[in-house]
């Protein structure tokens, strides 16, 4: 399969790695759209939340129970943003689930 971040997860492309464990990946976004960008994805290969089911749901649960420590690491405190587009009306350019923390500032752009 030809896909950027499991290349990336297996460390065929370099990545600048915030955090890691058996489940998660989480690596600085190439192209930062806040002080604080980072890329949260499931080493397991998941294109988007289209294709979460009841067998692969525990991946997309370790994101969210690693996400804190991210933020800590990253020294959120003041908090932050989580982003996952989906498909070609969320403009995801990138077929690997994976969530935008996004931080480091007050956020403009607020849809929701
Ligand atoms: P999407 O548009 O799919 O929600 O997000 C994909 C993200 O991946 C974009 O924010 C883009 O900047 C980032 N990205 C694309 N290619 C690379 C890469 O090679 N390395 C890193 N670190 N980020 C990438
Ligand atoms: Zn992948």
């Amino acid at each position: 399969m030809d896909c950027l971040f499991c290349k990336i997860i297996a460390g065929e492309i370099p990545s600048s790695k915030v955090y890691e464990d058996d489940y998660v990946y989480a690596f600085k976004d190439i192209n930062p759209m806040a002080p604080v960008h980072v890329l949260v994805v499931p080493k397991k290969h998941i294109a988007c939340a289209n294709d979460i089911t009841a067998e692969n749901s525990f991946e997309v649960a370790k994101i969210f129970e690693a996400i804190p420590k991210i933020a800590s690491v990253l020294g959120l405190n003041n908090g932050y943003r989580i982003i996952s587009n989906c498909g070609p009306d969320a403009e995801q350019t990138v077929l690997h689930l994976h969530f935008h923390i996004l931080g480091g500032e007050k956020l403009p752009g607020k849809l929701v």
